[in-house]
């Protein structure tokens, strides 16, 4: 079986685990991992999205002592939402202590056509959305989204986590290619939304 739960740092009992979800993205980033290898600290991440629920939760059980579950890995988590959604239901049923955050690219709301939001209440402890700019025009530079009007929908649906009071924070990369992130900027659209600002240098390699 392909890799679905994962830990970065060589631990038997990690603080976190990572949940790989799916490997299908609306976005095509020019500085995704998945451009540069095939694996996260040798953890093979390339699947089919062939698996149970069953599947996640018995590799979650290596990990078991984790406190932290970030759905995160080679795509975007939303798009398997559903499976995102049983899997929390079971670890709030069953490590009602555990913190869940989901890392995303912001379109879920957009290709929904709905307040995905919503559906996570009470699931979600935190939400970390890539931002990635100040300006729409540098957004689809870097991003290369699949959805008509993205950065705008990625600004929507940080606010749309803000106004569901879960902790959000908008972030960006800097330090890739030529790119020079306006990171004053992209920091007062984060709090103008009501999210914490998160300025992630870019690591060769990822991890
Ligand atoms: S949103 Fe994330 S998974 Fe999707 S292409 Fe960008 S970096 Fe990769």
């Amino acid at each position: 079986m392909y890799t679905l739960v994962y830990s970065i740092d060589n631990n038997k009992n990690p603080e976190t685990v990572y949940v790989n979800l799916t490997n299908a993205c609306s976005n095509s980033c020019i500085f995704c991992l998945r451009n540069q290898k095939d694996d996260v600290c040798g953890a093979e991440m390339w699947h089919d999205d062939k698996y149970t629920l069953d599947d996640i939760i018995e590799q979650f059980k290596n990990f078991s002592s984790a406190k932290n579950v970030v759905f995160c890995g080679y795509g975007e988590p939303f798009l398997k939402k559903d499976m995102m959604k049983a899997f929390c239901n079971y670890l709030r049923a069953n490590y009602p202590d555990i913190k869940i955050r989901v890392n995303t690219n912001g379109h879920a709301n957009a290709i929904y056509k709905t307040n995905v939001v919503d559906e996570f209440k009470g699931l979600l402890d935190e939400v970390s959305v890539s931002l990635n700019s100040d300006t729409a025009e540098e957004y689809n530079e870097i991003c290369n989204p699949k959805i008509e009007n993205a950065y705008e929908e990625v600004k929507k649906f940080i606010k749309a986590c803000t106004n569901a009071g879960i902790k959000t924070t908008a972030s960006v990369v800097t330090g890739f290619d030529k790119h020079k992130i306006n990171t004053e900027e992209c920091k007062k659209i984060a709090e103008s939304l009501g999210a914490k600002f998160r300025n992630r240098e870019f690591i060769t390699n990822g991890y």
